[in-house]
């Protein structure tokens, strides 16, 4: 198994920084704020708590998880024991993973696809089948039809999505929903509240027969270090899920579950000042992208665009080496989302380094020419 390729990028970004080198990294799956104050001050106040919890998180966080949820997604049937807390979503993809999946059994996942979902599928001993995104990078629900064998336990979506930042169309989920009976739908919403339409309707909402609903704080709230998520499945499910978890984790980091407690209390909104400079930010970069004449789409949510390199490079881990060494701008190559000839940037910096960031990559393009 290889490292996330993202964090080995970001790591790889900032140690040449700390070499003193001037780098503009755009690789990070995080936002650039600090934690809200009223997280800090919440969290403050129960320090003194250190016992474990139980497995699947304090009683009162998995009600407000159950309530917020309902709300948000229109769902009847999610109650506090459907809840399972984690240390960050991906214990929670992991844990839901090894609860449905046997060895052999098929996971569909349409790419590109965020780096983790194909090694934690393999690693319980899944296969993976991979199937591609529209070139608009909505779901072929035609495609993903056509690969579900009588193998087939789940299908993994995530909208919005890493690496793009597109937002599945309501049609594609709807069909996706009317197509799925009999798999799991697991529906990665960690970006649900970073989205910059106004008419977004996220994904579980569309209603599937089986369903586990991934979830957690490390966007939303920028607490990717505090390591809090959470998982919602059915009865079965979740109860296995705790029972491994109970085994791997154990509870999640209970400050961070008090910081999960405050954030629900705003119904797990991010701070407005967030989602205002992520769209400046998006206009920068799609600006400054159009004028350096790389095709890319408009992202509809998360903090991602994706620069489609076909017509430039036919060897984007190449392209994305030689930008990194000779400009400073580190961006993730497609690669590492089963999309060779794209590479992802990550728009969470401010206005200067983006500008400049963009300016290199313009510079860097003309000189290919
Ligand atoms: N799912 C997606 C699509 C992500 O992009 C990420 C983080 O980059 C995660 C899950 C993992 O989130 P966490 O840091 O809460 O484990």
């Amino acid at each position: 198994m290889q490292e996330s390729a993202t964090l080995a990028l970001n790591a790889r970004a900032k140690q040449m920084a700390a070499e003193g080198k001037t780098v503009y990294n755009l690789t990070a799956g995080e936002l650039a704020t600090d934690t809200p104050h009223y997280i800090q001050a919440a969290v403050a106040k129960e320090l003194s708590k250190n016992k474990y919890t139980p497995v699947a998180g304090l009683p009162e966080l998995r009600q407000a998880i159950a309530e917020h949820t309902t709300d948000f997604y229109g769902l009847d049937w999610i109650k506090p024991e459907n809840v399972v807390v984690t240390g960050g979503a991906k214990p929670a993809i992991y844990a839901a993973l090894l609860a449905l999946i046997n060895p052999g059994d098929e996971v569909i996942v349409p790419v590109p696809a965020w780096v983790s979902y194909i090694d934690l599928i393999e690693l319980v001993g899944g296969v993976v089948v991979e199937v591609p995104l529209t070139e608009e990078y909505d779901l072929d629900v035609a495609i993903i039809k056509a690969a579900i064998t009588p193998k087939t336990k789940a299908i993994i979506i995530n909208s919005p999505h890493n690496p793009t930042g597109a937002v599945f169309s309501q049609t594609s989920i709807k069909e996706l929903a009317a197509t799925t009976d009999d798999i799991y739908v697991i529906s990665d919403d960690i970006y649900a509240t970073l989205v910059f339409e106004d008419d977004f309707e996220p994904t579980p909402k569309a209603g599937f027969n089986k369903l586990v609903i991934i979830n957690g704080f490390s966007k939303s709230q920028a607490l990717t270090g505090w390591r809090i998520g959470y998982l919602i499945a059915d009865k079965t499910v979740a109860s296995a899920a705790t029972s491994l978890l109970s085994h791997i984790t154990g509870n999640a980091p209970l400050p961070s579950q008090y910081a999960a407690l405050e954030a629900m209390k705003g119904h797990d909104q991010p701070p407005a000042s967030t989602l205002k400079a992520l769209i400046d930010q998006k206009e920068i970069v799609t600006k400054g992208l159009e004028n350096a004449g790389i095709k890319h789409n408009i992202p509809g949510g998360a903090f991602y665009v994706f620069l489609d390199l076909r017509e430039l490079t036919n060897d984007s881990a190449e392209w994305c080496e030689r930008l990194l060494t000779e400009t400073g701008v580190a961006l993730v190559p497609g690669e590492a989302f089963s999309a060779p000839g794209f590479a992802r940037l990550t728009f969470v910096a401010d206005e200067t380094v983006l500008k400049k960031a963009l300016e290199q990559i313009k510079k860097f393009v003309g000189a290919a020419k």
